[in-house]
């Protein structure tokens, strides 16, 4: 089973854990450290429709209680409501792979 690093948030995962459960990696939120290492224009553009607080401490703590969608977030769950084509049911060929909801900036395979 191929050890995968996350190429958004860098996160490190395999497809199932060593009892075969799948798994299916969904980037965390933005960290205090990562929201802080933004400038502020970028840091506004996080949070469309708030007018975050000019003070810098009160700014970091709205987005401590508020974190942050990552920009860009892998999201491997399958989307809401997704169906496969129907087909008979003498149909055996190999469904394809199910969609994720957002690639991301993709995976890269280390081991
Ligand atoms: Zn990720």
């Amino acid at each position: 089973m191929p050890l995968y690093r996350c190429n958004t948030c860098g996160g490190t995962y395999r497809d199932a854990d060593s009892q075969g459960v799948s798994y299916f990696h969904v980037c965390p939120p933005l960290s205090d450290a990562e929201f802080s290492a933004f400038d502020p224009m970028t840091q506004a553009a996080l949070y469309p429709g708030v007018t975050l607080p000019v003070d810098p401490v009160a700014r970091l703590q709205y987005a401590h209680d508020h974190p942050a969608a990552r920009p860009n977030a892998r999201n491997e769950n399958v989307p809401p409501g997704f169906q496969h084509p129907p087909r008979t049911a003498d149909d055996t060929t190999p469904l394809d792979a199910a969609p994720m909801i957002s690639d991301g900036l993709g995976r890269t395979v280390l081991a």
